[in-house]
């Protein structure tokens, strides 16, 4: 039995010990860092499965922390903060943050974060490319080896580019993706910055998979950052 290990590098005792306790009620264990150089020590010595990590700190920000640790290892980070500029989320994913929660979140939230992030490098350590097993949500399945999009039962058409990128925010289903990995993801290192072609495929989708696309349920809009799509049902 071993359990996963969370660094909560975070100098708001308050937050620290909140996140502290609904962790370890979650059967985490738990090791904390009121400092960025703190965290950086725990890191290397204690080896964390993911890192929670808050941006502003007392003695560094914490976007120096995502770079010096990526310089070495993929352990999960994901951004605590309560800056809510879209611009510093994407600064934070694009050094390599594997997703982000603003403050004030609610316990779900936060479990579901971890979780997601969790599997998704459980997932990159273990799973072939040959096999990975369907996306299942709500109704919807998506079957990656026979590229097949059923909701509710029924077969829905999508164009390759479609399917790309219904496929790659399946695969990552439960973080956020930002416009830039996805249009490199789906259309190569010779994608333009531009979201245009991306939202208009975006608005194809959701006509052809979600009931109301106005109120999305299986891939939602993070206004200025990217696409995330609902997690992945557990079996
Ligand atoms: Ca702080």
């Amino acid at each position: 039995m071993s359990k996963y290990s969370v660094l909560i590098i975070e100098d708001e005792k308050n937050i620290q010990l909140f996140m502290g306790k609904i962790l370890k009620r979650h059967d985490y264990r738990v090791i904390c860092a009121d400092t960025g150089t703190q965290g950086l020590e725990l890191i290397r010595s204690q080896c964390p499965d993911i890192i929670l990590l808050d941006l502003g700190l007392p003695d560094m920000d914490g976007d120096n922390i995502i770079r010096e640790v990526r310089t070495w290892s993929s352990i999960p980070i994901i951004v605590i903060s309560a800056r809510t500029a879209e611009r510093e989320k994407v600064l934070s994913l694009d050094l390599g943050a594997d997703d982000y929660i603003t403050k004030p979140f609610g316990t779900s939230e936060l479990l579901a974060r971890i979780r997601a992030s969790l599997r998704h490098s459980n997932r990159l350590r273990t799973d072939s490319e040959l096999y990975i097993r369907p996306y299942k949500h709500d109704g919807m399945t998506l079957d990656f080896s026979r590229r097949r999009l059923k909701v509710n039962g029924e077969e829905i058409h999508l164009t390759p580019i479609e399917y790309k990128i219904v496929a790659y925010l399946a695969q990552n289903s439960g973080k956020v993706i930002t416009y830039d990995t996805i249009l490199s993801s789906v259309w190569g290192p010779y994608a333009d910055g531009d979201n245009k072609i991306l939202r208009v495929n975006m608005a194809n989708i959701r006509r052809k998979i979600e009931d109301d696309p106005a109120q999305p349920k299986y891939i939602f809009t993070e206004v200025g950052v990217g696409y995330r799509m609902a997690e992945d049902e557990e079996e």
